[in-house]
């Protein structure tokens, strides 16, 4: 039987030695990993020779940029990048213009190629570490880089193509957010129905991150600043191993911004279109009682969704509001919690807010206590729509804001609070739009060259 070893023999006679490794290869691991590094070389070469043929064709000569007149060649000059198979080299035309305008070489091959006269690395690898890199820090994912692929690029390399992908994307984003300010809607994401019926849940918080002081030093002391999150998810359903439907989260979309509300407001007003917010069936907004946050619900969200106060946090300040009343290391004061909490949890709010004013009524009350109820009556009367909690749980809502709070340590924590971090401002919002982007399905649309899947 002919065999592609004797083919890829007879090809080239540099490649002897990797065959017989292969032919000599003991475990199964150690002929995968030799097959794999002659299947790279072996890829380089198809690459290779595939464009010193179509580097014959004849070349269109443009016009000179400068003076006009038609450029003349040069002949042949050689042209190397790194991709993720390995370093591509090749041939092609170069011309300059015949007035000897300060233009340079122009190579027209490399145009038709989508390869720009500076670049060094392929449009691929360059996507490949970006990937990486949204995942792990810079450092690691060069490491990583060369044990998958084989390639050693720099982490500095990988930071620079960071902030340059990052920073188109800072741009995209800022456009569509000029373009909704001036009246102009986003284009709803493609989802399917099934999806698009599900309950709708959003919410936002903020997070703590670390940046120096100032730019281009490492010294002085670390300034902690607030990014906000917002966060989309849908309420699905999966079947158990024991065939019981329960609820899941899933389709997440983020939106965050090293800002103020305001600036997070826009930005998470921008996916929630794109989320198809206004054509949603049910809409929930789940938040703790920042009030910042409820301002947001009031000015965007409230006609389109139904506002629900995180229940741990109702139950927090329940029990400060309590304890500054009756002793909090007493009995008493613990079974009127207990109970107060109870009630809310099943929509007795009318009951709780009476006891308070009731409490509130009592003679001789001490002014701190009277201060502290009086805050906990306020806040629970003005979350009265956000507290049905029985009704919500009845429509199967959550009635916590864990959503928003895990989504602040998938988004943030997790890449940006390692050990010893801290950044600088373009550096993290350069990263964070990178994350961003791949957490939104939007990732592989920045790339010029996005990786097609070989139909095999
Ligand atoms: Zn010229």
């Amino acid at each position: 039987m002919s065999c592609l070893l004797d083919t890829i023999r007879e090809a080239d006679p540099e490649w002897e030695s990797m065959l017989d490794e292969l032919e000599n290869a003991t475990s199964l691991s150690g002929l995968i990993m030799v097959a794999w590094h002659l299947a790279r070389v072996v890829a380089v070469r198809l690459v290779e020779e595939t464009l010193a043929k179509r580097s014959q064709a004849k070349t269109e000569w443009g016009l000179c940029e400068k003076c006009g007149k038609r450029l003349q060649s040069k002949g042949y000059r050689p042209r190397r990048i790194k991709s993720i198979i390995g370093v591509i080299k090749w041939e092609r035309r170069v011309g300059r213009c015949s007035n000897k305008c300060a233009i340079g070489q122009v190579a027209p091959f490399d145009k038709e190629l989508g390869v720009t006269s500076n670049q060094k690395s392929d449009s691929g690898l360059k996507q490949v570490a970006c990937l990486v890199a949204i995942f792990v820090p810079y450092e690691t994912a060069a490491m990583l880089l060369k044990q998958l692929t084989g390639i050693e690029v720099s982490a500095q390399a990988i930071w620079e193509w960071v902030q340059s992908v990052g920073e188109r994307m800072i741009k995209s984003l800022e456009g569509e957010l000029e373009a909704l300010a001036a009246g102009e809607l986003p284009e709803a994401e493609a989802m399917s129905a099934e999806i698009a019926a599900q309950t709708l849940l959003m919410g936002a918080d903020g997070v703590m991150v670390p940046f120096r002081p100032q730019a281009k030093t490492a010294g002085g002391k670390t300034k902690w600043r607030e990014v906000k999150v917002a966060v989309f998810a849908r309420l699905g359903k999966v079947r158990t191993r024991a065939g019981k439907l329960i609820p899941r989260l899933h389709h997440h979309r983020v939106a965050a911004v090293l800002g103020d509300i305001d600036d997070l407001s826009e930005r998470m007003w921008l996916e929630a279109l794109k989320q198809g917010v206004k054509e949603t069936p049910q809409v929930v907004w789940l938040s703790d009682g920042a009030r910042g946050l409820w301002r947001l619900f009031d000015e965007r969200f409230q006609p389109y969704a139904t506002g629900v106060l995180d229940f741990y946090h109702v139950a927090q300040n329940l029990w400060s509001g309590v304890k500054a009343w009756l002793d909090g290391r007493s009995k008493r004061c613990r079974n009127w919690f207990i109970d107060a909490r109870h009630r809310l949890r099943h929509g007795q709010d009318d009951d709780v807010l009476d006891d308070i004013k009731a409490a509130l009524a009592l003679p001789g009350l001490p002014a701190s206590a009277q201060q502290s109820l009086t805050k906990l009556f306020n806040y629970l009367d003005k979350h009265r729509d956000h507290i049905q909690y029985d009704k919500l749980k009845e429509m199967g809502f959550p009635v916590g804001s864990g959503l928003v709070e895990s989504t602040c340590k998938w988004l943030i924590q997790q890449r940006f609070k390692g050990v010893g971090m801290r950044w600088s401002e373009d550096g993290f919002n350069h990263l964070l739009h990178l994350r961003l982007a791949w957490v939104n399905g939007r990732f592989d649309s920045f790339f010029t060259a996005s990786i097609p899947s070989p139909k095999l």
